[in-house]
């Protein structure tokens, strides 16, 4: 068989019609699949080692000889062990199998075999429990780098083992499509070369090379692409030219005086909007940094401009609240603001679907309800969106559809995140976004003091909570749960001391045990909204003393009376949750607190929130965070609409990631349409990354 990229896998030895779907589940179909299907670990089967020298503690190869028939006993329903010992001159090595009932047979006395498992000693009695193992005369794996594949039933590491180095050859046919040039200003391998050892490594040396070679390659595709879909936006597609109007103007409505980083990113968005080409702005700021300052600015502009602007937040709390404060702000300035949220009856929705149309309201905020088939505007000119990452990049353009629809050219866009991430890695995962920083808080901001404790200071804090209500403040205390469930025991829980704190019933008892001279209220998702919205409307104004909640708090939402934030198994949640929570208190005056109540004894866990109660500095909470977790999930995966990365980890690779980017800065100022020769392949490489992510770049 001659295997090109394209062989269908179907055309291997060994691979019917069941294979060919399983296989296919893993996003395998061609033999140029398995050539990028990487290793997501390797096992170090080089060195091969006697009974008594092997080390313990780590998985190792053992050579010896089975030394008599293996035993399966059926211990109870549903499991069986093999046991059998195996010896070589110095010593014994008691091996046990579970539920692998065929090593009954498999494994004959007498015979040499190499075990590759964790050598554990009791005394002075050696064991291996689970090998795997192979022949010592037909060895196959024994001495080398073992890939470790992502697997699914039915397909083994060993079958793909198998499979890949059957498709290796077409690797040899393969075009290397990055430019010479770049390979050797980078000092990276070349594709054959990097396709191979990645797999089947020979040495540590080479495995580094392949990472490098194809982390850098991910890295640079990505780049390259979004490079393209900035150009394009920034050269090709016309924007409405709003003219800018100066900061100080609109500074006069304001109650306090704009930061420098504030009065910075105002000026950057009014320069996007001015310029003709339609602005595509992230806006980056921790908790409290006044994001919402900046986006009345801008609304206000498009405004003053003849133009109508739409702010979308991610919950009706925040709508609302924004709705208030931009209301407030804005309206003595003549600007019409409206609100738009699910909660509305439908005849209110008719009054703003109408306003709307007519232009007769300037200025909308509301949630996803904006998304709907009624709403279509005048001249709507500038798409706001608050704390970004909860959404996808199709709703931000499912919007901006609505205002191609009245006629009217590429609106603005700004995108609002607290998300603190280190700009460069923003300026990748948001693409082609330009990013402006609020790298500032507003003044006489008290620092926040965050203390971690257990259940046994839970009374203390109880009375902590009674002292800052005496003094006028109000308290925040979030739950993980909304309802107690008794099936909802999470794994590896056994004490009742660890159960979910749930808002329903935690809040029922606090008021009558604890506080029953307090004012108490609950606020969960699984309200309706229009008693979401009571409850807090009554916080906000003051009329709720402690609110019980889940993370619907979580965003935005702005009372700066609150003083106290307590979280509930604080161990349930992020770091970047947590720190978000966190900043529903420290906005106004008086001190603030923050106060995380976890069970855990995992010392992960408490790493995790010593971090927390360390520091207040979002950055570098997000570069703990994102270690943790891993990019994929810290920003929901899919949500970002990027490309999936395979071997690169974007906050491992930070150096890798910085070359990869300057090296596609360089070629696109060198080659912009990427029209010679030797950079054509990079454009079809980049074509297709980009394909599956609906950004089609043609
Ligand atoms: P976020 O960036 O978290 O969205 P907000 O826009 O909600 O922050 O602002 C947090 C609080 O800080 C609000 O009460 C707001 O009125 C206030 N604020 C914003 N900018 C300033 C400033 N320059 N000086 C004083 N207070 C400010
Ligand atoms: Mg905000």
């Amino acid at each position: 068989m001659t295997v090109t990229p394209d062989t269908p896998l179907t055309q291997f030895p060994g691979v019917g019609e069941v294979r060919a779907k399983k296989l296919s589940h893993l996003g395998l179909n061609t033999a140029g699949d398995l050539l990028t299907y990487y290793p997501r670990d390797y096992e170090d089967r080089r060195q091969v080692y006697a009974i008594r020298q092997a080390p313990e503690g780590v998985r190792v190869c053992v050579r010896a000889m089975v030394a008599q028939r293996p035993r399966l006993s059926r211990i109870r329903k549903g499991l069986d062990l093999v046991q059998v010992p195996v010896v070589d001159q110095g010593g014994t090595l008691h091996l046990a199998f579970f539920n692998q009932s065929y090593v009954e047979r498999a494994l004959l006395p007498g015979e040499d075999y190499v075990f590759y498992g964790q050598v554990e000693r009791q005394g002075n009695r050696l064991s291996m429990t689970n090998p795997v193992f192979e022949r010592a005369d037909r060895q196959d794996v024994t001495g080398r780098i073992v890939p470790v594949y992502p697997l699914t039933a039915g397909i083994s590491g060993h079958l793909l083992a198998g499979l890949v180095r059957q498709a290796l050859p077409c690797a040899r046919g393969l075009a290397d499509t990055l430019p010479q040039s770049i390979r050797q200003a980078h000092h990276l391998a070349a594709a054959e070369f990097a396709l191979t050892a990645i797999h089947f490594p020979p040495d540590d040396r080479a495995l580094d090379l392949a990472r490098r070679r194809l982390a850098f390659e991910e890295l640079f595709y990505l780049a390259v692409g979004l490079a393209f879909l900035k150009r394009r936006r920034t050269t090709l597609s016309t924007g409405c030219p709003i003219p800018a109007l100066p900061v100080e103007q609109f500074a006069a409505l304001l109650p306090f005086t704009p930061t420098d980083a504030q009065r910075r990113t105002m000026e950057e968005a009014a320069r996007d909007m001015a310029c003709g080409r339609p602005m595509n702005r992230l806006v980056q700021g921790d908790v409290g940094s006044g994001k919402t300052v900046v986006a009345a600015y801008a609304g206000w502009l498009a405004v003053q401009g003849g133009f109508q602007a739409a702010m979308m937040a991610p919950t009706e709390v925040l709508a609302e609240q924004h709705f208030r404060t931009l209301s407030a702000l804005l309206s003595p300035a003549g600007v019409r603001v409206g609100l738009l949220t699910g909660a509305m009856t439908a005849a209110q929705k008719r009054k703003v679907h109408a306003d709307l149309a007519a232009g007769d309201i300037d200025f909308v905020v509301g949630t996803h309800a904006l998304l709907s088939q009624g709403v279509a505007f005048r001249r709507l000119a500038l798409i706001i969106t608050d704390e970004q990452h909860r959404f996808g990049v199709e709703q931000r353009s499912a919007l901006a559809e609505k205002s191609a629809a009245g006629g009217m050219p590429s609106p603005h866009v700004l995108v609002m995140s607290a998300t603190p991430i280190p700009r460069t890695l923003a300026l990748i995962l948001y693409g082609d976004l330009d990013v402006s920083v609020i790298d500032q808080l507003p003044p006489r901001r008290t620092p926040i003091s965050t203390y971690v404790i257990r259940e046994d200071k839970r009374q203390r804090m109880y009375q902590f909570v009674r002292r800052q209500v005496g003094e006028g403040r109000q308290v925040y205390i979030v739950c993980p749960a909304v309802e107690e469930d008794p099936e909802a025991a999470l794994p590896g829980e056994e004490s009742p001391a660890l159960t979910l704190k749930a808002v329903k019933s935690y809040a029922q008892r606090l008021q009558r045990e604890v506080f029953p001279d307090l004012t108490v209220d609950i606020l969960h998702g699984k309200m309706r909204p229009r008693e979401k919205d009571a409850a807090m409307r009554a916080f906000s104004q003051g009329k709720t003393q402690v609110l019980v909640a889940t993370t619907v708090i979580e965003v935005g939402v702005d009372v700066p009376n609150a003083t106290l934030m307590i979280i509930e198994n604080a161990d349930r949640f992020g770091l970047s949750q947590l720190h978000q929570l966190r900043g529903r208190v420290g906005r106004g005056e008086h001190p603030s607190f923050c106060v995380l109540l976890t069970a855990t004894r995992n010392p992960d866990s408490m790493a995790r929130l010593r971090t927390l109660a360390s520091t207040t500095d979002g950055f570098q909470i997000s570069r703990e965070d994102l270690k943790l977790r891993g990019p994929g999930d810290f920003f929901g995966r899919r949500q970002h609409g990027l490309p999936q990365m395979k071997l690169s980890d974007l906050a491992a690779d930070m150096p890798l990631l910085y070359e990869a980017q300057a090296a596609a800065e360089e070629l696109l100022s060198r080659d912009p349409e990427l029209s010679e020769t030797e950079n054509r392949p990079v454009l079809a490489r980049v074509r297709r990354l980009f394909e599956d992510t609906g950004n089609s770049l043609n």
